[in-house]
């Protein structure tokens, strides 16, 4: 599988991947999911969304057990993030056909389509339409960087974007949803563990800091004439970085802008992006505090216009405890006591988990980079998920 799926997408200069929504590369990752799932003989059927399903069993009957991720990527991504999850479930399926189980519920495999956001800027837009999480219109004013529009994207890539929308009956049928995914971190590497079970996704949050000083001339301006507010904004950089320390949290302002943006001009506006989570909303609240605290304490100090707006805010996603025991149950069974731990990046997992129980398996990653070409995941480790994948697939859906 991963040498038919190695090509798709992949940029010759950088070695990454860039297959975006309702791209040319994107069609040929749905092509490989369908031939994938007819030589195995299963139902392959495309959602009002964009999202593909491969059944064995009726898709109508209920209480299904569905396993999947995602094949898009971000620019330049790694191999591993989203088809490691499309490939072990197609692997763990002909693992348990090997041995010979029967099925009680419905089985289907998913790829959720655009859950990277690469192109349209907005994650998971496949599972959040499916969860009625993203509306319709909203989905209709999302435009990539040329200017097309989603629903002119997916006409344009064959599909009807008329049709797209809520589909609470297609998610009613799910029992429950397991994604497995590389970890995108380090957390099994230092615990020792080939495969772990997420306990929560963190919450999460974007805050744009605008700081207004005044433009002036870099070399005649006296050091006490100026506004400037880059000195707030290091001051607000490091602030940032030494709160997300104390905590136990992360905080990083990756993004900038600056104007007028020339060498010689001490800045009239310092625009900083902070990304920001943690385990729990309290711990990121009190982070939050205390880079804006010194924020503005900064500067005050240089004469510098702060403001703050919060631009996005994701709740923390605890996924489901039942499910969540029952796979430790059964991974304890087989390959003994398996990690729990929470992660710091989004799913469709995570989507899905306000509609239906969901629960997520990681596979170690050594390095823990993602969204790079360097993410990696040892072949061992990688069978070790498939093993732990069909063993939770059985116990759900064949006991
Ligand atoms: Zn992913």
């Amino acid at each position: 599988m991963w040498r038919s799926l190695r090509p798709l997408g992949r940029s010759d200069a950088t070695g990454g991947y860039r297959r975006y929504a309702w791209t040319a590369a994107d069609a040929d990752c749905r092509l490989w999911f369908r031939m994938q799932a007819e030589a195995r003989r299963l139902d392959v059927e495309t959602d009002r969304n964009g999202n593909q399903w491969a059944w064995l069993g009726d898709p109508t009957a209920g209480d299904a057990v569905v396993t999947g991720s995602h094949l898009d990527s971000v620019p330049d991504g790694g191999a591993f993030d989203g088809p490691l999850g499309v490939v072990s479930a197609f692997a763990a399926l002909d693992e348990l056909r090997a041995r010979g189980v029967s099925f009680r519920r419905p089985l289907a495999i998913v790829n959720f389509g655009d859950e990277e956001g690469a192109r349209f800027g907005l994650a998971c837009v496949g599972s959040r339409l499916a969860a009625g999480q993203l509306t319709r219109e909203k989905a209709f004013e999302l435009r990539d960087a040329d200017g097309v529009s989603l629903p002119r994207a997916m006409e344009a890539a064959g599909y009807d974007p008329e049709a797209i929308g809520p589909d609470p009956e297609r998610l009613a049928r799910i029992g429950a949803f397991v994604e497995l995914h590389v970890e995108q971190g380090r957390a099994l590497d230092l615990s020792g563990d080939p495969v772990g079970i997420a306990s929560a996704i963190w919450p999460h949050g974007r805050w744009r800091y605008d700081f207004r000083g005044e433009a002036n001339h870099a070399g005649t301006t006296r050091i006490a004439d100026r506004r400037d507010p880059m000195l707030p904004y290091a001051e607000t950089v490091l602030a940032a970085r030494r709160e997300a320390e104390l905590a136990g949290a992360v905080a990083t302002f990756g993004k900038i802008a600056v104007e007028p943006n020339g060498v010689n001009a001490i800045p009239s506006l310092v625009r900083g992006w902070l990304d920001a989570r943690a385990a729990d909303e309290a711990t990121l609240d009190e982070v939050i505090g205390g880079i804006q605290n010194a924020a503005r304490e900064h500067a005050a100090r240089h004469g510098v216009e702060l403001g703050v707006t919060r631009e996005s805010f994701t709740p923390v996603v605890d996924f489901e405890h039942a499910l969540r025991d029952e796979l430790a149950r059964i991974l304890g069974e087989s390959a003994g006591k398996v990690p729990v731990l929470g992660t710091g990046a989004g799913h469709d997992a995570g989507i899905l988990s306000a509609s239906v129980p969901t629960a997520m398996l990681f596979v170690r990653n050594p390095t823990g980079v993602s969204h790079s070409p360097a993410e990696f995941a040892a072949e061992d480790d990688c069978l070790a998920g498939v093993r732990a994948l069909a063993d939770v697939l059985e116990g759900l859906a064949c006991h």
